[in-house]
């Protein structure tokens, strides 16, 4: 077996997971490749993720906020959407960011390798066209991909996120297939821009399992610009016509058959701990393809780590990146260990819905003691000066010890304001601590040390 490379670490991966490890290695003194099967750096995250969708539901958001202001005495007339121009910029912003991460590679001295790369032994790596790497240590960061259900036929017309994201066209008549984060966020999209968007989800609510309080004001304002949100169904069948695709649905709440252009698949995902060739190096991958790992981020194999969706849920880059800080720190030989308390989740709709540590649902599930305590937007002055009261900011406190448990946000920027709430959680703090925390007026930052005023029974309003 001809060895072409030999390095202290190789990466396995170029996604927020791989590409956080390498260059922390690197930084660290190690010698690092760092192989990716695309011809890009980023991943899903970057090229077909978190970007791309977001720069689409910042036009999604753009759209629907403009159309409400004309009631508030700004009236912009009916927008144009150019489609080539509005997929460019969205491709341009995914360019930017992907070339600065071939130039902070090569900055650090990470040799990138494209190509598939599978294990041949414990320390050696085989990568499709580049050949063969022998390492020290490596990290598995290679992700995960969209699940595909058996009965949706193989037609071009059958979208999952990465080829909605791509924004061909709009279809006139699009179902989405999960009303979880990623079906949502899609199905926004797509509603704004203008196509007739249906949501079909299995259980019985949106979102499955988030606080139903929290949901609730997403579902009103969604609900408004999609044409059927339907919960409790599942879809039964789907045969292809000459006029679209004829779906059945079943379910107590089911609607009789209907035809769409475009059914867009967004039924979870599932991890690539498949296709590696785990086996050869002695790493063990579950029957679902994930890679099981200690609070080290070590798999079976002790200089073998694995980190970011391959190793489980959430399946959120900013896990995928803290976990490889761990593994590459550790890889290096520094002591650490995976500390997190919490991890925030965002829903980047509109109203965005954010939670951190634990919610109301799991806790009643689980028989954990909680105390609450909601502030409703509506009694806040900057909410209403954004023409928006629809918010809610909830936090849960442990009875015993008084630390702050969990946080929801619902409202628009939750995303962001969920950051003050983790680290209030991280640190160990009281509601009083948030309460009595001096936060600007007006901002949407107050209704977090609202809620902990309203805990304390401390609150006296501030317009
Ligand atoms: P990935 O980003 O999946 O990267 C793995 C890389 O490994 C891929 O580039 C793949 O090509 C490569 N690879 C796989 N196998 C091999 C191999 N054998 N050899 C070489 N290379 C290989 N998360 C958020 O936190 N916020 C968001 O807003 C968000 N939005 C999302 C929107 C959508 C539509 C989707 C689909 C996901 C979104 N996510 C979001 C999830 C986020 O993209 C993932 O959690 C994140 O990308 C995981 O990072 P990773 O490094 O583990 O894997």
């Amino acid at each position: 077996q001809s060895v072409d490379l030999n390095v202290d670490l190789v990466v396995i991966g170029g996604g927020p997971g791989g590409y956080t490890a390498a260059f922390r290695a690197a930084d660290l003194g190690m010698s690092v490749a760092l192989v990716e099967k695309r011809n890009v750096l980023g991943g899903v995250c970057l090229n077909a993720g978190c970007i791309p969708s977001k720069a689409l539901l910042q036009a999604a958001k753009l759209l629907e906020e403009v159309a409400e202001w004309n009631e508030r005495g700004l009236e912009f007339g009916k927008p144009v959407i150019k489609l080539d121009r509005l997929r460019d910029w969205k491709d341009s912003v995914v360019s930017k960011l992907a070339g600065g991460l071939s130039g902070l590679a090569s900055k650090r001295g990470v040799k990138v390798l494209s190509g598939e790369g599978v294990f041949a032994g414990p320390n050696i790596l085989e990568v499709a066209g580049q050949g063969s790497v022998r390492f020290n240590k490596a990290i598995i960061a290679v992700g995960s991909r969209p699940v595909r259900l058996p009965f949706l036929p193989d037609h071009p017309g059958i979208m999952d996120s990465t080829s909605a994201l791509a924004l061909e066209d709009l279809p006139k008549r699009l179902l989405v297939l999960g009303g979880g984060v990623i079906g949502l966020e899609m199905a926004s999209i797509y509603a704004s821009l203008g196509s007739e968007v249906s949501v079909a989800e299995l259980t019985d609510g949106l979102l499955p399992g988030c606080d139903r309080d929290l949901v609730r004001p997403l579902e009103k304002r969604l609900g408004a610009r999609l044409k059927a949100i339907m919960t409790g169904t599942r879809v039964k069948a789907v045969e292809t016509l000459q006029e679209g695709f004829k779906v059945v649905f079943e379910g107590a709440k089911a609607p009789s058959p209907q035809i769409y252009d475009r059914i867009l698949s967004a039924a979870g995902r599932r991890p690539n701990g498949d296709g590696l060739h785990a086996d050869k190096a002695g790493v063990n991958v579950d029957a679902q393809g994930f890679i099981k790992v200690d609070s080290a981020q070590r798999t079976n194999v002790p200089h073998i780590f694995a980190i970011g969706d391959v190793v489980g849920n959430p399946m959120l880059a900013h896990k995928a990146s803290y976990e490889a800080k761990i593994a590459a720190e550790l890889a290096s030989g520094m002591h650490v260990t995976n500390s997190a308390k919490v991890i925030p989740s965002v829903v980047y709709t509109d109203p965005e819905v954010a939670w951190v540590g634990l919610n109301e649902t799991a806790a009643k599930r689980d028989g954990i003691a909680f105390e609450k305590a909601t502030f409703p937007w509506m009694a806040s002055g900057r909410s209403l000066t954004m023409g928006r009261d629809e918010g809610v900011t909830k936090i849960l406190v442990d009875p015993v010890t008084r630390a702050l448990l969990g946080v929801g946000i619902v409202g628009p920027h939750a995303g962001d304001l969920i950051a003050e709430a983790t680290l209030a959680i991280e640190t160990g703090c009281e509601p009083g601590d948030v309460g009595l925390t001096i936060h600007p007026h007006p901002s949407l930052s107050e209704t977090f040390a609202f809620a902990a005023e309203a805990y304390e029974g401390t609150l006296t309003e501030l317009y």
